[in-house]
């Protein structure tokens, strides 16, 4: 287990140290963009990274969908956001779940995600399907339609990234959301860590710094005890704030 932050793309090693993780996320690519990833000028400095590194995919992307074209050019960018992470080793691509919109058919869903990662699948690299928070026709929101997700792509080269902040938000319980996962999965493969400034149920993303927002203490105790996976936080206020959210992990981790 090792645990770390999402931090800036940019000298991305040194910032890790500063808030004394052993792993990192970063975008690759600008998150609110179309734009594909450029080489890594710093290849060889992640190559070299001790620990596991994890790629988020920017926000636009929507396999799901069934509008060609937005589901598309998802699947292009998807494809070079893998093969720029697997260039450098990257250990997975966070995908959010995405949505077929209102009215659309849920099915369709699961299987345009079928095509997306049968596309991507010469890139190597492996693919993390995160739940998201909001939304009534999102594909990885609610435990039901996670588990039909399963029964279509749990045989490709995909994993699961669970978000604490979006199963509450959501509107998974947390232990409800750890046991369902851990039965997809034989491990969940990332967690996001995340407290929520919203209330149970609310489908907003909102991240809070652990111990500050609205998640019972002794629901995220019991995702650290019972995930035993790599663990991410997408907390705010930067350095100083992160540096706490990973100490605040790492005492519970050692109790
Ligand atoms: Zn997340």
């Amino acid at each position: 287990m090792n645990v770390g932050a999402h931090i800036p793309s940019k000298n991305a090693v040194e910032e890790i140290k500063m808030r004394k993780g052993d792993t990192f996320q970063i975008f690759i690519s600008s998150p609110q963009m179309w734009k594909s990833p450029k080489p890594r000028e710093d290849i060889d400095i992640l190559q070299d990274y001790d620990g596991p590194i994890y790629v988020h995919s920017p926000y636009l992307i929507n396999v799901a969908t069934p509008n060609n074209k937005v589901r598309h050019p998802s699947r292009k960018l998807l494809k070079d956001t893998c093969k720029v992470a697997a260039s450098f080793g990257a250990k997975g691509v966070i995908v959010h779940g995405g949505s077929v919109g209102e009215g659309g058919d849920i099915s369709v869903g699961y299987d345009n995600w079928r095509k997306a990662l049968e596309h991507v699948e010469d890139t190597g690299m492996r693919v993390l399907v995160e739940n998201t928070a909001g939304g009534k026709n999102s594909v990885a929101r609610y435990m039901d339609s996670i588990e039909r997700l399963w029964e279509v792509i749990g045989h490709l080269n995909v994993g699961l990234c669970l978000d604490t902040c979006h199963t509450w938000a959501g509107g998974i319980p947390t232990k409800k959301a750890v046991r369902g996962f851990n039965k997809l999965v034989k491990k969940i493969d990332l967690v996001h860590f995340n407290d929520s400034k919203d209330g149970f149920e609310s489908s907003r993303d909102r991240h809070e710094n652990l111990g500050k927002g609205q998640i019972p203490k002794d629901e995220l105790e019991y995702v650290i005890k019972n995930c035993k996976t790599d663990i991410v936080v997408e907390t705010p206020g930067g350095l100083e704030a992160q540096k706490k959210d990973i100490a605040w992990i790492k005492r519970r981790l050692k109790k």
